[in-house]
């Protein structure tokens, strides 16, 4: 690493409390150097109170930009001059790229999630996508997936503190949109049933499954699985869920949470660099 910083080398935040456990600075300076792309990422500790400041030493120090985590995602796009479409419609940013000091802020998880599935090849474009989940993950999914083009997107949760973003999201997808977008309670454990037995796609975009949750699953029991399914779960520790090994008893194809992970920091790098991450090599580093 000290051999590639010199007098030129522009600066990447990660800007978040907590953050020292983030895996992000590992993968995105093994891409820099594999690329030998004269950059930096750094993790800084910033909360809630400090994320005006900090996106004013973006401005200051010139840096190319940051990407952004919690508390501060839902906080920063104020300070910010332009959003992307999806970072707009999600409320969301995770991705600042500055810009000779016009800061644009994007939303990259749903891209991720998308780009993971092409790269499993599946493609639900045009086709019924039914997906539990109304927090950040969900939400960044669901709303790239409808301006991705997705056919019908059936949100489930539960009517908990997230399910106001869940009315918001499918107003937004159905006005805004082609796609056509519905919600429903995740406690109609018929009408989830009902979905899943035509959707091309499931997706579990809730923490059920990861610690504290593990072990848990959103759906109930191997039947609601047909093989011709694919399942996919967004958390990613542990990597192995309840809710795939129930599908994959049953024959479904299914992925993990760590193609969309991976995947949302190659379209991070490739904001910032106009290249995307060199995949196939982070790939191994991952493994
Ligand atoms: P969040 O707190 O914003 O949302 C939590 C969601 O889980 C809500 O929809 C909530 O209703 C639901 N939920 C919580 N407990 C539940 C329960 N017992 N039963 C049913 N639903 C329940 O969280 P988030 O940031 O959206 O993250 C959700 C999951 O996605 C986490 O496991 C997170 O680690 C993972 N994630 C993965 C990636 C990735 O790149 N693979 C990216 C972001 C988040």
């Amino acid at each position: 690493m000290s051999e590639r910083i010199t007098g030129h080398t522009e600066l990447i935040g990660l800007m978040a409390y907590p953050i020292r456990h983030s895996s992000s600075p590992a993968m995105q300076n093994e891409a820099f150097a594999k690329l030998g792309y004269d950059y930096a990422y750094l993790a800084f500790e910033v909360g809630a109170d400090e994320i005006e400041d900090a996106v004013k030493a973006i401005r200051t120090l010139k840096m190319r930009g940051s990407n952004v985590s919690m508390p501060n995602k839902t906080l920063v796009g104020q300070y910010l001059d332009e959003l992307s479409p999806a970072a707009e419609m999600c409320g969301a940013v995770n991705t600042i790229v500055n810009d000779h000091g016009h800061l644009t802020g994007h939303i990259t998880d749903g891209i991720g999630f998308m780009a993971a599935l092409k790269d499993n090849n599946i493609d639900a474009i045009g086709k019924k996508m039914t997906i539990v989940g109304a927090g950040g993950a969900a939400t960044a999914i669901e709303i790239q997936a409808a301006l991705d083009g997705v056919g019908e997107i059936v949100i489930f949760n539960r009517k908990d503190e997230f399910w106001d973003r869940a009315v918001s999201t499918v107003e937004k997808i159905n006005t805004r949109t082609s796609s056509h977008a519905v919600l429903y309670d995740l406690a109609d454990l018929d009408q989830l049933k009902k979905e899943m037995a035509d959707s091309y796609i499931f997706v579990n975009a809730t923490g059920v499954g990861m610690k504290p949750l593990e072990g848990q699953s959103v759906v109930p029991d191997k039947s609601y699985f047909r093989p011709e399914l694919i399942v996919v779960d967004v958390p990613y520790s542990p990597l192995e869920t309840a809710m795939r090994s129930m599908a994959k008893e049953v024959g479904c194809k299914t992925m993990n949470g760590l193609g969309m992970m991976l995947f949302q920091g190659s379209a991070a790098f490739e904001l910032w660099t106009g290249e995307p991450m060199p995949i196939e090599h982070m790939k191994e580093i991952l493994n």
